[in-house]
């Protein structure tokens, strides 16, 4: 039995990159950036109004403004502003030349047809009545990104407002890694798919659909290869089956010490160099991980909890990092919500949690593995390290999404 973070670094370390592709921006969601991204052009592109209202002087601001042109976004302003004129301009808009600000259309009055005054500067008054400090309402050429700026550095990790920017600067077909293909293979004589009902010793098939859910999460492919009986022919065929067009093979079932756990030595059989087989991990002791040439293969313990816990654990970090994403789990220090303690201390244990109202951790009534339900009410899950019995009340503890 090997400790839990050695048994993850033997996984991240046989990490490699896979190739780079392009794709299309409409299917880059979720996807990681293999080069760089650098903007083709200045933003905002030009002087623009940051406001509807007045393009004008700023020294003329107590004097009454001739109105000598509309300016909608898009327009190319055609009239220079002079002394004590304006033209009237919409949000986005190119800033006509000769004006140095914008006045909000609210602070201002129309006096007649193609006059306007600023009401914010009373003429009578010759203290500014409101505030002293105009503000300009301008958006300046290349105040946001210059043409050639870094925009998103390769290895992000491509979210909707990244999607944004990518648009922004035309990177319509970004450079990307290409999606991990895993296959999916639940192993265990009693199961049967969800949509049957089970016989009195059949159980229905949920880490199937579980691994599936978990696969299409992460942004990689899955394929469901299907149920293999606990025989020696079966899981063999069904691995060989898998092997030539995935990157990763997942089995849930057959690792642990049953007569019918026959994963780790099939594996073998079909060309797989074991190097973890049982790991200081509670849920999930009998997790197995193997390498043949580039191809990955997990066997998850068969209960569903803790296949879905190794999962999160072990097997997602493994897929971002082929598709070129560095991930960092995200967790947050909270406090307990009360005294926890376990009987054993031999392994690290990972427990299911909620946040309170009140912003403390509180463990879900947990009954072990097979629980799958506990999850449903869950928030995320802490870690409580090897040699650990009890956690007091308050203690600060890292909660990690799931
Ligand atoms: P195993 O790891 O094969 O010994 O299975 C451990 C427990 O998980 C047994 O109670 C199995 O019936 C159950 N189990 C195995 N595979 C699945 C599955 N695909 N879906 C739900 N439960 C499973
Ligand atoms: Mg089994």
């Amino acid at each position: 039995m090997i400790k839990f973070e050695k048994a993850y670094s033997i996984i991240m370390e046989s990490s490699y990159l896979l190739d780079t592709e392009e794709v299309d921006l409409e299917f880059a969601l979720g996807r990681v950036l293999a080069s760089d991204v650098l903007s083709d052009m200045h933003m905002p592109p030009f002087d623009k109004s940051a406001m509807d209202g007045y393009a004008c002087k700023e020294a003329d601001l107590r004097n009454e403004l001739e109105v000598i042109e509309i300016i909608p976004a898009g327009y190319l302003p055609q009239k220079k502003i002079e002394k004590n004129q304006c033209s009237k301009i919409m949000t986005g808009a190119m800033l006509p030349d000769g004006a140095d600000c914008v006045i909000m259309v609210e602070h201002t009055e129309i006096i007649s047809e193609n006059k306007i005054r600023y009401t914010r500067l009373s003429p009578e008054v010759s203290v500014c009545q409101v505030d002293t400090k105009i503000n300009l309402n301008i958006c300046y050429c290349g105040e946001d990104i210059k043409t050639g700026d870094l925009v998103l550095p390769k290895g992000t990790f491509i979210k909707p407002q990244h999607i944004a920017i990518l648009a922004s600067v035309g990177c319509v077909n970004p450079k990307v890694y290409r999606r991990p293909k895993i296959a999916v293979i639940p192993t265990g004589s009693e199961l049967v798919e969800p949509h049957k009902k089970p016989s009195p010793t059949q159980i229905r098939n949920s880490n199937g659909a579980q691994l599936m859910a978990q696969i299409a999460r992460v942004g990689a492919e899955g394929t469901y290869i299907g149920i293999a009986a606990d025989t020696d022919d079966d899981t063999l065929r069904k691995i060989m089956q898998a092997v030539d067009n995935h990157d990763i093979i997942i089995l849930s079932g057959g690792v642990s010490m049953g007569d019918y756990d026959l994963v780790p030595k099939i594996l073998e059989q079909a060309g797989f160099q074991l190097f973890i087989e049982s790991v200081a991990v509670q849920p999930g002791k009998p997790l197995v991980f193997g390498t043949k040439e580039k191809k990955f293969v997990f066997g998850m313990p068969g209960n569903p909890v803790s296949s879905f816990v190794q999962f999160e654990l072990m097997t997602k970090p493994l897929i971002y990092r082929l598709m070129g994403f560095d991930y960092k789990p995200l967790s947050i220090k909270m406090p307990l919500h009360a005294d926890y303690t376990r009987r054993k201390a031999q392994r690290m244990s990972w427990l299911p949690v909620r946040i309170t109202p009140e912003g403390t951790v509180k463990p879900v009534e947990y009954h072990g593995s097979a629980h799958i339900n506990a999850y449903s009410v869950a928030d995320g899950i802490i870690a409580i390290p090897v040699g650990v019995q009890t956690l007091k009340k308050g203690e600060l503890v890292d909660v990690r999404q799931i």
